[in-house]
């Protein structure tokens, strides 16, 4: 037996003749930036999360990037999020000069703990930066609660949560800048690299696309420094098909993620917790075992794949020794990352592949 980890490859086979035919007109077209295709994905995303703005760019880590400058982030200022999460959400703060101040996860959710943010904001804290981790929206209306109190900014690193609902409203249009990242694992991939920034604030949107294009506003007139953030044409066209059907992927990854639940139930396995009123795509599918090693390497054997999301909190990474952070410091994310380990998970998991990673695990 051997699982894929995620089956990019059936969702290609599914959609090969359209996404063959959008690239080959790239290819005819010659024209490899920008164009019709990457106005046209621009709109439809915004059109999917229903933020007024959505600009595409180069991978998740600048629409990041692209985020914190467009406000201004810079040497001094503090940006609090977690130290749990993918390195890129700390990462980019640091690249600006400014401090990422970590604050602890929730236990349940993995997520920010909004009862643990007022409490590290200073005179220097210019932005919230929120994970909506594994697919599950943070709790976005205590955070945005706290911004509007100390009048900062709020982003959504929902590179994990594209898909997701939260009262009705889509992930990344739920505060100030909500970002996503189009990577090939993620629950919407391109075939490279690949991200998008959504916001309502039409300024904020006109600055973010000069900034990922040299800061120009006009060709050779630049009005900021920028950096080179551009999403190619090839990926727009990848983007443009599986947009049409990312929505019912989107259905299928919580049916398999509830089957994974439902599935696990009886056991002392601690499953994902969803909120009641939100929803996850299950960009991973995320359970925490005592006995890690010993469960990874029996699943291994049986040719089930599985990974590790993150094995390391950030505040303990040695790229972030500057900060001062020691263990024990975030004691729920440090326990987390003990546990946590992620199963096989794509829309496309046959419920029989499924019985019988569930048979091992159980
Ligand atoms: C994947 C990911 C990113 C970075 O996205 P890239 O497209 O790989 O640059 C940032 N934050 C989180 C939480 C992610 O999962």
């Amino acid at each position: 037996m051997k699982i894929p980890f995620i089956d990019l490859h059936r969702q290609y086979m599914q959609y090969k003749k359209e996404i063959d035919k959008q690239i080959a007109e790239v290819l005819d077209s010659s024209m490899y930036i920008g164009g019709e295709k990457v106005t046209l994905l621009e709109e439809k995303l915004a059109e999917f999360s229903g933020s007024k703005k959505a600009i595409v760019c180069s991978s998740g880590t600048d629409a990041l990037l692209l985020s914190l400058m467009a406000l201004g982030i810079k040497n001094g200022d503090e940006v609090i999020t977690t130290p749990f999460t993918f390195i890129a959400t700390a990462e980019v703060i640091v690249l600006l000069g400014a401090t990422p101040v970590f604050v602890d996860i929730d236990e349940k959710t993995y997520n920010i703990d909004p009862k643990k943010i007022e409490e590290k904001i200073t005179k220097n804290t210019k932005a919230l930066l929120p994970i909506s981790l594994y697919g599950q929206p943070a709790d976005m209306d205590e955070i945005n609660q706290i911004a509007k109190k100390y009048d900062i900014k709020v982003i959504e690193d929902g590179c994990q949560s594209f898909g997701a609902t939260y009262k009705d409203k889509k992930s990344c249009n739920l505060s100030d800048i909500g970002c996503t990242s189009f990577f090939p694992s993620k629950p919407l991939g391109c075939y490279g690299d690949g991200g998008a920034v959504f916001t309502n604030d039409e300024e904020l949107a006109k600055k973010i696309k000069m900034l990922l294009n040299h800061g120009q506003n006009k060709r050779y007139k630049h009005k900021y420094i920028g950096i080179n953030g551009r999403l190619d044409t090839i990926q727009a066209a990848v983007l443009l098909v599986k947009l049409k059907y990312f929505q019912n992927e989107v259905k299928q990854r919580e049916e398999i993620g509830k089957r994974y639940t439902k599935l696990l139930k009886d056991s002392d396995i601690i499953t994902p917790y969803v909120k009641s009123d939100r929803s996850s795509v299950y960009a991973q599918y995320s359970i925490r075992v005592k006995n890690r090693d010993e469960v990874i390497s029996r699943l291994n054997k049986q040719g089930i794949p599985t990974a590790v999301h993150y094995p390391m909190p950030l505040h303990l990474q040695e790229c972030f020794g500057h900060l001062g952070y020691k263990e024990g410091d975030f004691e729920v994310a440090e326990k987390v990352s003990k546990e946590i380990m992620s199963l096989p998970m794509s829309p496309f998991l046959d419920k029989k592949d499924q019985d019988s990673i569930v048979k091992e695990l159980l």
